[in-house]
């Protein structure tokens, strides 16, 4: 909420996040199309896609084994162009 001249409140366009933390509540895995796989052969375990992921919601199973929550996971790819191995492809979201 902003304040207006009057002291009256209104609603902050749409899009604008105006506290901290309220990613969580917004699901943004029906957003995308596309969701990464991993390929264990390929993976390090550098971990590089689970800091970078700008939802934060890659999690870190076991050695070298990775899996996108996709409640969250809006397929942006971004985990995909940093992975150093090559070892994310996008693929089609199967619904
Ligand atoms: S960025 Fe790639 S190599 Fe590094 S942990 Fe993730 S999947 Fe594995
Ligand atoms: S595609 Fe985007 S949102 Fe989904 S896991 Fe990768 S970086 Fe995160």
């Amino acid at each position: 909420m902003t304040a207006t001249k009057k002291g009256k409140r209104r609603k902050p366009p749409l899009g604008i996040v105006t506290r901290p933390g309220s990613s969580l509540r917004n699901k943004t895995g029906p957003w995308g199309i596309l969701s990464p796989v991993f390929d264990r052969e390929k993976c390090t375990g550098c971990n590089t896609c689970e800091v970078i992921c700008p939802e934060g919601c890659i999690r870190h199973l076991e050695k070298k084994q990775y899996e996108a929550d996709m409640e969250f996971c809006k397929g942006c790819a971004v985990c995909a162009e940093a992975c150093p191995a090559d070892a994310i492809t996008m693929e089609e979201k199967r619904l």
